[in-house]
């Protein structure tokens, strides 16, 4: 089998792929209830003979696929939880399937299941002899509240990997060289007295005080703050009604930054803001990390080697009814959001001006920082990683949008997660079938770029993820 047979293997298995990415699409599940996502997939690749563990660092809806033996071992990571409220139909009016349900406005629907077909894919390049070592797909959950791949990190489930490939759904074709934001969720609490806020207003002691004045100074702090960092909070808890003295309040914090020590330093900074509002308000603060997860490292040997697939197999190819669906569905959001949006991704203006893109184009992005966070970050801190974003929705769509939910169950989102698949199973049989050197560049830059700080779990011995929305 050559590597050209793998793909033409892919393609004729496209239509298990798009049952699999619109089954999930219809019954979208939120981080951590990925049971359906997560069951489907691992039992696909348990028929083709993958050998599977479930229930990884004690997430019920986190799994491993294994096909092959010995090195190289290869991971491919997936994803496949939904957003809250984002239900839309294939539709270019925003028009939810079920009102308030849960929607893929994030296309990970597609974004396990493309990864799931490059792992069968690869298998059956083993099975016929042409490539030996171990792939492994990787079920991960909950990526939306970063509850998935830092607790299986943190259990050492890839450290053993020698390289590590992924891609996400997105507007364009493109390699991403960029870093990401480290970020540390944490809630803050303050506890105080309550009283009657007329008759004995002198006797009680205001939570909710403890939260303004601690988003106060957290405002002071962002001017004192590295200039990528960023802040952002939400009342959580205000209290009850407004003639109570609220005993109890908190605020829902994400601390951003270019770099995970940033992140931790202001952190730090961060839990003296909130003891200084206890002070003032004689009320008692605690905090509670939620979740945290590393800036991306990328590996540019990985990403050049994606590139080269990418362009290999030109791009996906749309039809004249899904450019015309493009087309409409970029009138729901016009040509200034369309513009904002994609110079978020560093896209050229050639591309701003397309309804979908059709190629693929190579951004110089090695020193930029995409202002998002993803717990593939922490995976980029223990092993050589790579990945890459396909124009599975028009240009300027935003992620988490309905816009985005509604391209991910149409033929655009299909045909771009064929084109993942591809872009996947081709360069993991690249990285299998060429002796072993592009692997050695690849650790070689990884242990350059990692240098002697190592990977050190965000999160607190003995912390549990915890479900939110
Ligand atoms: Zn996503």
């Amino acid at each position: 089998m050559k590597k050209n047979d793998v793909l033409v293997w892919l393609d004729s298995n496209a239509e298990l792929l798009q049952e699999v990415a619109r089954d999930l699409w219809e019954r979208p599940e939120l981080p951590f209830a990925e049971e359906h996502a997560a069951r489907l997939q691992s039992e696909i690749l348990e028929k083709a003979g993958f050998a599977v563990r479930r229930n990884l660092a004690d997430l019920p809806t986190a799994f491993v696929a294994e096909y092959g033996s010995g090195r190289p071992i290869l991971g491919i990571l997936g994803e496949y939880d939904a957003l809250a409220k984002l239900s839309q139909t294939v539709s270019s009016r925003c028009e939810p399937v079920r009102p308030g349900a849960p929607g893929h406005g994030c296309g990970h629907n597609l974004l396990g299941t493309a990864g799931m077909g490059a792992a069968l894919a690869i298998r059956q390049a083993m099975e016929s002899g042409a490539v030996a070592g171990t792939i492994r797909y990787y079920g991960c959950p909950a990526e939306e509240t970063l509850g998935g791949k830092v607790f299986m990190a943190r259990e050492g489930i890839f450290d053993d990997l020698d390289a590590c490939l992924t891609w996400h759904p997105a507007s364009m074709n493109v390699v991403w060289g960029c870093s990401f934001l480290a970020l540390n969720s944490v809630e803050f609490r303050f506890r105080g007295t309550a009283a009657h806020a007329a008759a004995a207003p002198h006797l009680g002691r205001s939570a909710l005080d403890a939260v303004e004045l601690m988003n106060v100074g957290s405002n002071y702090l962002r001017e004192h703050i590295p200039e990528q960092a960023r802040l952002h909070y939400t009342i959580t808890n205000g209290g009850g009604a407004p003639n109570i003295v609220p005993a109890e309040a908190s605020a829902w914090y994400y601390i951003r930054a270019p770099k995970r020590h940033m992140v931790e330093e202001i952190f730090e900074r961060l839990t003296k803001i909130a003891q200084g509002a206890s002070l003032m308000t004689e009320t008692e603060a605690s905090w509670a990390l939620l979740a945290g997860c590393y800036d991306v490292l990328p590996n540019a040997v990985l990403g050049e080697l994606l590139n080269k697939n990418m362009a290999e197999l030109g791009g996906p190819c749309f039809a004249e009814e899904e450019r015309a669906f493009a087309r409409e569905l970029a009138k729901s959001f016009g040509p200034a959001h369309k513009e904002k949006v994609m110079q978020a991704y560093f896209a050229p203006p050639e591309i701003v001006a397309m309804d979908l893109h059709e190629g693929v184009v190579a951004i110089d992005d090695r020193n930029q920082i995409m202002a998002g966070s993803s717990d593939v970050g922490d995976v980029s801190w223990l092993v050589p990683l790579a990945q890459f974003t396909a124009a599975t929705w028009p240009v300027g769509t935003a992620a988490h949008s309905w816009q985005a939910t509604a391209a991910s169950g149409s033929g655009i989102g299909f045909k771009a997660m064929q084109f993942a698949a591809k872009t996947l199973a081709g360069t993991a049989f690249d990285l299998l079938s060429d002796g072993g050197e592009i692997l050695a560049l690849a650790k070689a830059e990884f242990a350059a770029r990692a240098g002697a700080s190592g990977y050190k779990s965000p999160l607190p011995e003995g912390a549990k993820p915890v479900v939110q929305q």
